[in-house]
């Protein structure tokens, strides 16, 4: 785990802990040359081979998974720890599963799941970029659905203002 200061190789721990439900790894190190301090992430070999669209298969990688969440969760509420957070507890959560393929379709609605959870900015965004909206009735029916989901939960609701989403499209 190269230092992303001074590039160099070793570091030692200073601290560990847990995330999430108790999965994903994060450690604190400290470089031996400069002594900066630095998170990392455990990240999980998996040989799982994801099926795309257009029927292909590639390995699936978790930096890949990493990199589609932290696009939808830039400029939100969404640290980058958080997203990290969370492409180790879905890959932990496929190893422990023992899944072998999987599609991109499941895998962007696991992703979609969790952002439901964390961030609705990020999860219309996820969503706009997987479920491929064809026009803005698919994008409000989305946002209907999850309107629907979370009747109970008003504080998340905040977040999507509907009245401004429609305000924005008409201008
Ligand atoms: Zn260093």
């Amino acid at each position: 785990m190269k230092c992303p200061y001074c590039n160099y190789v070793e570091s030692k721990v200073t601290d560990s802990r847990t995330s999430m439900d108790g999965q994903a790894i994060k450690r604190r190190r400290e470089c031996l040359k400069c002594d900066k301090r630095f998170t990392t992430f455990e990240t999980i070999d998996l040989s799982v081979q994801v099926q795309k669209r257009d029927g292909t298969f590639e390995d699936f990688k978790q930096e890949k998974l990493q990199d589609g969440i932290m696009a939808a969760c830039r400029h939100t509420r969404v640290s980058h720890d958080k997203v990290k957070a969370l492409a180790y507890h879905i890959c932990a959560d496929l190893m422990s599963k023992q899944v072998r393929e999987i599609t991109t379709k499941d895998l962007g609605d696991i992703v979609m799941d969790h952002l439901q959870e964390i961030d609705m900015v990020a999860y219309i965004r996820f969503a706009c970029v997987y479920k491929r909206f064809k026009d803005i009735k698919d994008f409000l029916d989305a946002i209907h659905s999850i309107k629907n989901k979370n009747e109970s939960c008003r504080e998340k609701n905040k977040i999507i203002d509907e009245e401004n989403i429609y305000g924005a499209q008409k201008k």
